[in-house]
């Protein structure tokens, strides 16, 4: 009997959009398409609150899967066996398509979900005539309602029945495109690529800013920088990465400003370029990695000093949790093992050794107004920025 495969999208949160359902559709079915563009023809449609993709002949099915695992806003990727709306066709592709799982757990159980309600079969009567088709035709299967090693599943959907067992979880969230833009401060860390990826699971379209002081950090820095870029456009397709060339006015401020005062007058240097750039690309917010009480710019006081640098809004989705919980994070999406590789970063050349941690922002300010032409510097750095657009590997 040929088989014909296709897979199955579910979203989570977008079915509770209401009205404006299809919007939030629409854009993830653009999402998908872009995901899968480059690995061969796909039929990609929606019917019934879910997303259909039939794979041409020679589409390898597991790639498919694996891209569509890293698409916000799908809850599950379902691999599925396509069969006539005949009760008698659904057993038999059961068998073929599901014998060997059932026939290796030995337990299973059929469910089934019945969206044609025009389909002769209520779904109890489905899960009994396929359950007793398995158990007639597999040596050693037994029915266990309760903890089967293998579900069956049969859906009756408008078009076709679809059998299959076992799914792959999505990673949730929003489809990018429908939560606005925002630059996202991508350090080499383990802490800002996973705040990209948090806000980007939220629908948020990112667009990079890096800050680089060459020769004081190495080519291999910046190198691990556009890897990190490059290991979340996974998620998010592509990405533009801009980097700004920052020695000048690291060297300014550690010529300029009291010693404890340099980490905060740099961030907000970075945060005011940051603004500058995310205008110009159309951005409506900042993204950083900052943890609150992480180190001794991320006190409360110490935000709050950075934050008044800039007026758009900052957004910090790490800011509750704790380092263990976001290294869990950049281990799971992939970030982790080259945040770790030793290259330095910007920051932690220029680092004071006892930076305040209850700063006023008068005095930050004052210090601030020690460097000299500023505005000046701010132009030339965004002047020298050079665009890299990645894209995954
Ligand atoms: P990370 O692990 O992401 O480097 P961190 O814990 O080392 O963060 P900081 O160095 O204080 O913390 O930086 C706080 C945030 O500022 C980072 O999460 C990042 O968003 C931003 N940032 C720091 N350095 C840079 C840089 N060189 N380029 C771009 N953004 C930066
Ligand atoms: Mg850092």
């Amino acid at each position: 009997m040929a088989l014909k495969e296709i897979i199955l999208v579910k979203y989570g949160e977008i079915i509770l959009k209401g009205l404006n359902r299809p919007i939030f559709e629409n854009i993830l079915i653009r999402n998908i398409k872009d995901a899968l563009a480059n690995i061969g023809e796909c039929r990609i449609y929606k019917t019934q609150a879910a997303i259909y993709v039939e794979p041409a002949q020679g589409v390898d099915l597991d790639t498919v899967v694996l891209r569509l695992s890293k698409v916000f806003g799908i809850m599950s990727i379902t691999r599925a066996c396509v069969a006539d709306k005949d009760l008698e066709a659904v057993c038999k592709t059961a068998l073929t398509y599901c014998g060997a799982q059932v026939e290796q757990g030995r337990t299973f159980k059929v469910e089934a979900k019945r969206s044609d309600k025009k389909f002769p079969y209520k779904s109890p009567q489905i899960c009994a005539e396929v359950g007793g088709y398995l158990l007639s035709h597999i040596d050693g299967a037994a029915v266990d309602v309760n903890d089967p090693a293998s579900i069956v599943m049969v859906e009756v959907r408008d078009y076709a029945a679809y059998v299959y067992c076992g799914k792959t979880a999505g990673q949730g969230g929003l489809p990018i495109g429908t939560g606005g833009r925002a630059c996202l401060l991508l350090s080499g860390g383990i802490d800002s690529p996973v705040a990209g990826y948090m806000m980007a699971k939220r629908g948020v379209e990112l667009e990079a800013v890096n800050f680089f002081s060459y020769p004081y950090t190495s080519e291999r820095a910046r190198e691990k920088v556009v890897e990190l870029a490059s290991i979340l456009t996974g998620y998010t397709s592509r990405m533009r990465l801009h980097i700004v060339p920052f020695t000048e006015i690291q060297l300014e401020i550690r010529d300029k400003c009291p010693s404890e005062h340099l980490t905060l007058v740099m961030r907000r240097l970075m945060m005011k370029i940051s603004e500058r750039l995310a205008l110009q690309n159309n951005c409506d917010a900042l993204i950083t990695g900052e943890s609150l009480g992480q180190v001794a710019s991320q006190t409360m006081k110490a935000l709050h000093v950075t934050n008044s640098a800039v007026n758009m809004p900052v957004f910090r989705p790490l800011i509750g949790m704790d380092k263990n919980e976001i290294v869990s994070i950049a281990r799971r999406i992939g970030t982790f093992e080259t945040s770790i590789l030793p290259y330095e970063d910007c920051c932690t050349v220029f680092t004071p050794k006892h930076p305040t941690t209850r700063p006023e922002l008068g005095r930050i300010i004052a210090s601030e107004k020690l460097i000299a032409d500023t505005d000046e510097m701010i132009s030339r750095a965004i002047d020298g920025i050079q665009t890299v657009t990645v894209t995954p590997k």
